[in-house]
């Protein structure tokens, strides 16, 4: 099968062009500071200094409800990561050699974090917490995060993960790989203190992974084979996940009392009931999430219509008057240009039926 020229991402990439590329695949995205895995600090009034050193001009509130996110400016670390096009020229236009955040939970990612450092190894019971390990392996032989993984998934009878080139896969410039995938944004995964194995951590929540053409002193992020989609996390590594004390949480917006699921979100079938928690979300999104709430929706949405299980049209407009519910202007362009191009890249990227954990 061709591979069509939008899941490519561009050679020699600079980070505006990562960051855009990831936005248009409903990765929210914020910028580090040139050079480092930080982000940059925020205005005075959000940010707090050292502890040693307070910033007299920090102002004490609520970082997720700061004016400065809904005015698309990035105090705040992960939490000002949008999928705002304009927003996105605007910081990367400042500062070119920013690097880029993902923000995991607000894209609905989990980021298997594989780290290859020599250490010494633990004992055996703790390579793999709460697994027996086969009687033929010989722990001695596991040198590092990829072996864990490997032999994680040889227990679990499938390919290696990081061997499948079915996700984007990003090494680090100490030789570790982060490995992507997609969970549902209304069930985050909340990161835990236990880890999946030795040298196997895991990025969800409120915490975000660094983006392919992110440059350190150490060396730059690179995207790993072909693959430049993310896929869905399996569902076996997603027992594996619960299994070590990883845990999903589950949200249920408010709903306005006037706005009822259309039609075609009737039923208790898979995909009326996706349709109708997406359209619910979005008349229920809170200002200053109403961008993400559509942009999430039409590409999730979108990926049904992409399977030929709705249809376009009838998602268009149905989003289009969940979100009115919220607040939002039926006929406002940026509304409609953020539906638009979230259902084109959900239907880049057609669902199957049973493929997700
Ligand atoms: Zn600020
Ligand atoms: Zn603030």
């Amino acid at each position: 099968m061709a591979t069509p020229a939008t899941t490519t991402a561009p050679i020699a990439p600079q980070p505006v062009s990562v960051a855009l590329w990831l936005a248009g695949q409903g990765i929210h995205v914020h910028p580090l500071l040139p050079g480092r895995k930080i982000p940059p600090r925020g205005c005075d009034r959000c940010w707090r200094g050292p502890k040693e050193q307070p910033n007299p001009s920090y102002i004490e509130h609520d970082a997720q409800a700061c004016p400065c996110l809904t005015a698309g400016r990035y105090c705040h670390g992960v939490l000002a990561a949008t999928v705002d096009r304009s927003v996105i020229e605007r910081w990367w236009h400042a500062m070119p050699g920013a690097g880029v955040g993902v923000a995991t939970g607000k894209s609905g990612l989990l980021i298997v974090d594989v780290d290859r450092h020599a250490g010494d190894q633990p004992p055996a019971d703790k390579i793999l917490p709460g697994l027996q390990l086969p009687d033929d392996v010989n722990p001695a032989t596991l040198h590092d995060g990829l072996d864990t993984l490997a032999l994680l998934c040889e227990i679990r009878g499938v390919m290696p993960l990081t061997a499948t080139d079915s996700t984007i896969t990003v090494q680090t410039p100490s030789g570790g790989l982060q490995l992507w995938y997609r969970v549902d944004p209304a069930a985050p995964w909340t990161p835990s203190a236990g880890k999946l194995g030795w040298q196997l951590d895991v990025r969800a929540g409120r915490s975000y992974g660094i983006a392919p053409g992110t440059a350190t002193p150490k060396g730059t992020y690179t995207a790993l084979g072909t693959c430049r989609t993310v896929s869905d996390l399996p569902e076996w590594l997603a027992e594996d996940l619960l299994r070590t004390g990883h845990q999903r949480q589950v949200t249920t917006p408010t709903v306005s009392a006037n706005w009822a699921p259309p039609k075609l979100a009737g039923g208790r079938g898979y995909v009326a009931t996706a349709l109708r928690g997406e359209l619910e979300k979005v008349a229920g999104a809170l200002n200053g999430q109403r961008s993400e709430a559509l942009n999430s929706a039409a590409y999730y949405l979108g990926q049904f219509v992409g399977a030929g299980l709705l249809d376009r049209g009838a998602v268009h407009a149905a989003i289009t008057e969940a979100a009115a519910a919220a607040g939002v202007d039926p006929g406002e362009r940026k509304a409609q240009d953020t539906i638009h191009r979230g259902l084109e890249a959900g239907m880049r990227r057609p669902r199957v039926i049973g493929d997700r954990a």
